[in-house]
Protein backbone atom coordinates (compact mmCIF):
# COMPACT_ATOMS: atom_id res chain seq x y z
CA UNK A 1 0.00 0.00 0.00
CA UNK A 2 3.33 2.33 0.31
CA UNK A 3 3.15 3.81 -2.81
CA UNK A 4 -0.74 3.89 -2.70
CA UNK A 5 -1.28 6.01 0.39
CA UNK A 6 -4.00 8.14 0.20
CA UNK A 7 -4.91 7.82 -3.65
CA UNK A 8 -7.69 9.29 -5.20
CA UNK A 9 -10.46 7.04 -5.86
CA UNK A 10 -13.68 7.60 -7.66
CA UNK A 11 -17.20 6.76 -6.19
CA UNK A 12 -20.53 7.76 -7.84
CA UNK A 13 -19.30 11.36 -9.82
CA UNK A 14 -16.98 12.24 -6.68
CA UNK A 15 -13.43 12.07 -6.71
CA UNK A 16 -12.38 11.63 -3.45
CA UNK A 17 -9.39 10.36 -0.62
CA UNK A 18 -9.69 6.84 -0.34
CA UNK A 19 -10.34 7.46 3.31
CA UNK A 20 -12.86 9.49 2.66
CA UNK A 21 -15.07 6.82 0.27
CA UNK A 22 -18.13 5.04 1.70
CA UNK A 23 -20.39 2.67 -0.28
CA UNK A 24 -23.65 1.75 1.83
CA UNK A 25 -23.82 -1.51 3.66
CA UNK A 26 -26.71 -2.29 1.90
CA UNK A 27 -25.10 -2.14 -1.43
CA UNK A 28 -26.02 -5.32 -3.51
CA UNK A 29 -22.40 -5.81 -3.89
CA UNK A 30 -21.47 -6.36 -0.75
CA UNK A 31 -24.53 -8.12 0.37
CA UNK A 32 -25.13 -10.49 -2.63
CA UNK A 33 -21.89 -10.04 -5.00
CA UNK A 34 -24.08 -8.42 -7.20
CA UNK A 35 -21.74 -7.10 -9.56
CA UNK A 36 -19.26 -6.94 -11.93
CA UNK A 37 -15.78 -5.55 -12.66
CA UNK A 38 -12.56 -4.47 -14.87
CA UNK A 39 -8.97 -3.96 -14.71
CA UNK A 40 -7.81 -2.15 -17.58
CA UNK A 41 -3.91 -2.13 -17.51
CA UNK A 42 -1.45 0.57 -17.44
CA UNK A 43 1.71 1.24 -18.98
CA UNK A 44 3.71 4.30 -19.53
CA UNK A 45 0.63 6.02 -17.74
CA UNK A 46 -1.78 5.47 -20.58
CA UNK A 47 -4.63 2.41 -20.92
CA UNK A 48 -3.73 -0.69 -22.85
CA UNK A 49 -6.89 -2.31 -24.84
CA UNK A 50 -9.33 0.18 -22.99
CA UNK A 51 -11.79 0.02 -25.90
CA UNK A 52 -11.82 -3.89 -25.41
CA UNK A 53 -12.40 -4.08 -21.55
CA UNK A 54 -15.50 -1.43 -21.64
CA UNK A 55 -17.17 -3.79 -24.32
CA UNK A 56 -16.79 -6.65 -21.78
CA UNK A 57 -17.97 -4.34 -18.98
CA UNK A 58 -21.26 -3.68 -21.51
CA UNK A 59 -21.58 -7.56 -22.23
CA UNK A 60 -21.39 -8.54 -18.33
CA UNK A 61 -23.91 -5.52 -17.46
CA UNK A 62 -26.10 -6.61 -20.20
CA UNK A 63 -26.30 -10.57 -18.89
CA UNK A 64 -26.87 -9.52 -15.74
CA UNK A 65 -29.91 -7.01 -16.42
CA UNK A 66 -28.10 -4.12 -15.00
CA UNK A 67 -27.55 -0.69 -16.48
CA UNK A 68 -24.95 2.03 -15.74
CA UNK A 69 -25.74 5.78 -16.66
CA UNK A 70 -22.06 6.87 -17.90
CA UNK A 71 -21.21 5.78 -21.15
CA UNK A 72 -17.36 5.06 -22.45
CA UNK A 73 -16.11 8.59 -22.96
CA UNK A 74 -17.31 9.15 -19.10
CA UNK A 75 -15.62 6.27 -18.35
CA UNK A 76 -12.61 6.69 -20.62
CA UNK A 77 -11.82 10.28 -18.54
CA UNK A 78 -12.74 9.38 -15.23
CA UNK A 79 -9.87 6.15 -16.14
CA UNK A 80 -7.60 9.15 -16.84
CA UNK A 81 -8.34 11.17 -14.35
CA UNK A 82 -7.15 8.88 -11.88
CA UNK A 83 -4.32 7.92 -13.35
CA UNK A 84 -2.99 11.45 -13.75
CA UNK A 85 -4.09 12.10 -10.41
CA UNK A 86 -2.59 9.14 -8.71
CA UNK A 87 0.77 9.96 -11.12
CA UNK A 88 0.21 6.15 -11.96
CA UNK A 89 2.78 5.05 -14.52
CA UNK A 90 2.59 1.21 -14.44
CA UNK A 91 -0.24 -0.23 -12.60
CA UNK A 92 -4.01 -0.96 -12.54
CA UNK A 93 -7.46 0.75 -12.77
CA UNK A 94 -10.17 -1.92 -11.13
CA UNK A 95 -13.72 -0.90 -12.12
CA UNK A 96 -16.65 -1.58 -10.56
CA UNK A 97 -20.67 -1.84 -10.82
CA UNK A 98 -22.81 -2.99 -8.83
CA UNK A 99 -26.57 -2.82 -8.74
CA UNK A 100 -27.32 -0.71 -5.98
CA UNK A 101 -28.05 0.11 -2.33
CA UNK A 102 -31.65 -1.44 -1.44
CA UNK A 103 -33.64 -3.29 1.25
CA UNK A 104 -32.10 -6.32 1.30
CA UNK A 105 -33.92 -8.58 -0.77
CA UNK A 106 -33.54 -11.70 -3.48
CA UNK A 107 -35.77 -9.71 -5.74
CA UNK A 108 -33.82 -7.07 -7.79
CA UNK A 109 -34.21 -3.83 -6.55
CA UNK A 110 -36.93 -1.50 -8.34
CA UNK A 111 -35.86 -0.39 -12.23
CA UNK A 112 -34.21 3.41 -11.29
CA UNK A 113 -32.27 2.70 -8.49
CA UNK A 114 -28.86 3.72 -9.86
CA UNK A 115 -26.14 1.61 -9.62
CA UNK A 116 -22.88 1.93 -7.81
CA UNK A 117 -19.80 2.93 -9.70
CA UNK A 118 -16.38 3.18 -7.84
CA UNK A 119 -13.10 3.16 -9.60
CA UNK A 120 -9.69 3.11 -8.01
CA UNK A 121 -5.77 2.69 -8.83
CA UNK A 122 -3.29 0.57 -8.13
CA UNK A 123 0.13 1.35 -8.76
CA UNK A 124 2.26 -2.62 -9.43
CA UNK A 125 5.91 -3.55 -11.26
CA UNK A 126 3.92 -5.29 -14.44
CA UNK A 127 7.42 -5.01 -16.77
CA UNK A 128 9.59 -6.61 -14.05
CA UNK A 129 7.63 -8.83 -12.82
CA UNK A 130 9.30 -11.79 -11.55
CA UNK A 131 7.06 -14.58 -12.67
CA UNK A 132 7.94 -13.20 -15.94
CA UNK A 133 11.58 -13.88 -15.48
CA UNK A 134 11.37 -17.53 -13.12
CA UNK A 135 8.15 -19.02 -14.49
CA UNK A 136 5.17 -19.91 -12.22
CA UNK A 137 4.74 -23.27 -10.36
CA UNK A 138 0.78 -24.19 -10.41
CA UNK A 139 -1.43 -26.73 -8.78
CA UNK A 140 -4.55 -28.56 -10.37
CA UNK A 141 -7.55 -27.92 -8.33
CA UNK A 142 -11.38 -28.52 -9.30
CA UNK A 143 -13.38 -25.90 -10.90
CA UNK A 144 -16.18 -25.46 -8.08
CA UNK A 145 -17.43 -21.96 -9.58
CA UNK A 146 -20.45 -21.10 -10.41
CA UNK A 147 -21.57 -21.77 -14.63
CA UNK A 148 -21.65 -18.49 -15.99
CA UNK A 149 -18.13 -17.88 -15.85
CA UNK A 150 -18.26 -15.60 -18.88
CA UNK A 151 -19.02 -12.97 -16.78
CA UNK A 152 -17.09 -11.08 -14.91
CA UNK A 153 -18.20 -10.56 -11.64
CA UNK A 154 -17.08 -9.71 -7.91
CA UNK A 155 -17.90 -13.22 -6.82
CA UNK A 156 -14.56 -14.51 -6.82
CA UNK A 157 -14.34 -16.34 -3.37
CA UNK A 158 -13.42 -19.70 -5.07
CA UNK A 159 -10.87 -18.49 -6.85
CA UNK A 160 -9.36 -17.03 -3.83
CA UNK A 161 -9.84 -20.47 -1.90
CA UNK A 162 -7.68 -22.08 -5.40
CA UNK A 163 -4.74 -19.16 -4.54
CA UNK A 164 -4.67 -20.09 -0.95
CA UNK A 165 -4.51 -24.00 -1.51
CA UNK A 166 -2.23 -23.33 -4.62
CA UNK A 167 0.24 -21.43 -1.96
CA UNK A 168 -0.56 -23.79 0.84
CA UNK A 169 0.86 -26.60 -1.27
CA UNK A 170 3.68 -24.46 -2.24
CA UNK A 171 2.65 -23.06 -5.53
CA UNK A 172 1.95 -19.46 -7.20
CA UNK A 173 -1.40 -20.56 -8.60
CA UNK A 174 -4.25 -23.02 -9.82
CA UNK A 175 -5.14 -24.03 -12.91
CA UNK A 176 -8.98 -25.43 -12.26
CA UNK A 177 -10.39 -28.30 -13.65
CA UNK A 178 -13.65 -29.54 -14.79
CA UNK A 179 -14.72 -32.76 -16.95
CA UNK A 180 -11.19 -33.74 -17.24
CA UNK A 181 -10.12 -30.77 -18.76
CA UNK A 182 -8.68 -27.35 -17.83
CA UNK A 183 -10.88 -24.66 -17.48
CA UNK A 184 -8.48 -21.78 -17.28
CA UNK A 185 -6.18 -20.37 -13.94
CA UNK A 186 -7.16 -18.74 -10.99
CA UNK A 187 -7.29 -14.88 -12.49
CA UNK A 188 -6.30 -16.43 -15.84
CA UNK A 189 -6.30 -17.74 -19.36
CA UNK A 190 -4.21 -20.85 -19.63
CA UNK A 191 -2.35 -21.70 -22.69
CA UNK A 192 0.05 -24.50 -23.78
CA UNK A 193 2.37 -24.67 -26.85
CA UNK A 194 2.16 -28.36 -28.54
CA UNK A 195 4.77 -30.40 -30.20
CA UNK A 196 3.57 -28.97 -33.44
CA UNK A 197 4.20 -25.30 -32.33
CA UNK A 198 0.45 -24.97 -32.37
CA UNK A 199 -0.66 -22.59 -29.64
CA UNK A 200 -3.62 -23.99 -27.78
CA UNK A 201 -6.19 -21.96 -25.42
CA UNK A 202 -9.67 -23.23 -24.18
CA UNK A 203 -12.93 -22.04 -26.83
CA UNK A 204 -14.80 -19.18 -25.57
CA UNK A 205 -18.46 -20.67 -23.56
CA UNK A 206 -19.80 -20.32 -20.57
CA UNK A 207 -16.77 -22.14 -18.70
CA UNK A 208 -14.18 -19.41 -18.97
CA UNK A 209 -14.06 -15.66 -18.77
CA UNK A 210 -13.22 -14.47 -22.73
CA UNK A 211 -10.02 -12.81 -21.72
CA UNK A 212 -9.16 -9.05 -23.53
CA UNK A 213 -5.58 -10.31 -23.26
CA UNK A 214 -6.39 -14.07 -24.59
CA UNK A 215 -7.86 -12.28 -27.64
CA UNK A 216 -5.31 -9.70 -28.00
CA UNK A 217 -2.41 -12.51 -27.77
CA UNK A 218 -4.56 -15.03 -30.22
CA UNK A 219 -4.90 -12.24 -32.64
CA UNK A 220 -1.17 -10.77 -32.00
CA UNK A 221 0.09 -14.61 -32.10
CA UNK A 222 -1.42 -14.84 -35.57
CA UNK A 223 -0.14 -11.62 -37.03
CA UNK A 224 3.22 -13.24 -35.96
CA UNK A 225 2.07 -16.69 -38.47
CA UNK A 226 1.95 -18.54 -35.06
CA UNK A 227 -0.34 -21.43 -35.53
CA UNK A 228 -3.22 -21.13 -32.54
CA UNK A 229 -5.82 -23.63 -32.19
CA UNK A 230 -8.81 -23.04 -29.45
CA UNK A 231 -9.90 -26.46 -28.17
CA UNK A 232 -10.16 -28.22 -24.46
CA UNK A 233 -6.91 -30.16 -23.26
CA UNK A 234 -6.26 -31.91 -20.10
CA UNK A 235 -3.62 -31.66 -17.61
CA UNK A 236 -1.27 -34.25 -18.62
CA UNK A 237 -1.33 -32.76 -22.21
CA UNK A 238 -0.06 -29.33 -20.06
CA UNK A 239 2.78 -31.23 -18.48
CA UNK A 240 3.85 -33.17 -21.44
CA UNK A 241 3.96 -29.55 -24.05
CA UNK A 242 6.42 -28.17 -25.21
CA UNK A 243 5.80 -25.06 -22.81
CA UNK A 244 2.54 -23.46 -20.76
CA UNK A 245 1.66 -19.92 -19.77
CA UNK A 246 -1.02 -18.09 -18.97
CA UNK A 247 -2.68 -14.50 -19.98
CA UNK A 248 -4.03 -11.79 -18.34
CA UNK A 249 -4.17 -8.22 -18.19
CA UNK A 250 -1.58 -7.29 -15.75
CA UNK A 251 0.19 -10.12 -16.26
CA UNK A 252 0.28 -10.78 -20.22
CA UNK A 253 2.05 -13.70 -20.92
CA UNK A 254 3.23 -15.26 -18.02
CA UNK A 255 5.42 -18.62 -18.43
CA UNK A 256 4.01 -21.79 -16.08
CA UNK A 257 6.91 -23.75 -15.58
CA UNK A 258 5.57 -26.90 -13.17
CA UNK A 259 2.24 -28.10 -12.98
CA UNK A 260 1.59 -30.43 -10.20
CA UNK A 261 5.42 -30.35 -8.73
CA UNK A 262 6.09 -31.66 -12.67
CA UNK A 263 8.59 -29.62 -14.79
CA UNK A 264 7.39 -28.25 -18.22
CA UNK A 265 10.24 -28.85 -20.73
CA UNK A 266 13.31 -28.39 -19.14
CA UNK A 267 11.16 -26.47 -16.30
CA UNK A 268 12.37 -23.17 -17.24
CA UNK A 269 10.44 -20.55 -19.62
CA UNK A 270 10.75 -21.42 -22.90
CA UNK A 271 12.45 -18.64 -25.41
CA UNK A 272 9.81 -18.53 -27.59
CA UNK A 273 7.16 -17.53 -24.56
CA UNK A 274 9.38 -14.88 -23.24
CA UNK A 275 9.77 -13.19 -26.80
CA UNK A 276 5.71 -13.35 -27.09
CA UNK A 277 5.46 -11.57 -24.10
CA UNK A 278 8.00 -9.48 -24.98
CA UNK A 279 6.44 -8.69 -28.21
CA UNK A 280 3.28 -8.24 -26.76
CA UNK A 281 3.78 -5.61 -24.17
CA UNK A 282 5.76 -3.76 -27.45
CA UNK A 283 2.89 -3.87 -29.08
CA UNK A 284 0.33 -3.13 -26.27
CA UNK A 285 2.71 -0.21 -25.39
CA UNK A 286 2.44 1.30 -29.33
CA UNK A 287 -1.69 0.82 -28.98
CA UNK A 288 -2.36 2.18 -25.67
CA UNK A 289 -4.36 4.88 -25.48
N1 LIG B 1 -9.89 -15.76 -16.40
C1 LIG B 1 -10.22 -15.31 -15.18
C2 LIG B 1 -11.02 -16.20 -14.28
C3 LIG B 1 -9.83 -14.02 -14.75
O1 LIG B 1 -10.16 -13.59 -13.53
C4 LIG B 1 -9.06 -13.23 -15.63
C5 LIG B 1 -8.62 -11.87 -15.24
O2 LIG B 1 -8.82 -11.41 -14.16
C6 LIG B 1 -8.72 -13.74 -16.88
C7 LIG B 1 -9.16 -15.00 -17.25
C8 LIG B 1 -7.93 -12.92 -17.86
O3 LIG B 1 -8.71 -11.91 -18.42
P1 LIG B 1 -8.07 -10.56 -18.96
O4 LIG B 1 -7.06 -10.95 -19.99
O5 LIG B 1 -9.20 -9.81 -19.53
O6 LIG B 1 -7.43 -9.88 -17.77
Amino acid sequence: MSNNSLRTVYVNGDYLPENEAHVSVFDRGFLFADGVYEVTTVLDGRLVDFGNHMARLHRSLGELDMTLATDDNELLAIHRELVQRNGVDQGLVYLQVTRGAADRDFVYPATGTPATLVLFTQHKPLLDAPAARDGLRVVSLPDLRWNRRDIKTVQLLYPSMAKMEAKRRGADDAWLIEGGQVTEGSSSNAWLLDHEDTLVTRALSHSILPGITRSAVMAFAEEQGMRVEERGFTIDEAKAARAAFVTSATSFVTPVVEIDGQPIGDGRPLPAITRLRERFIEESRRRAI
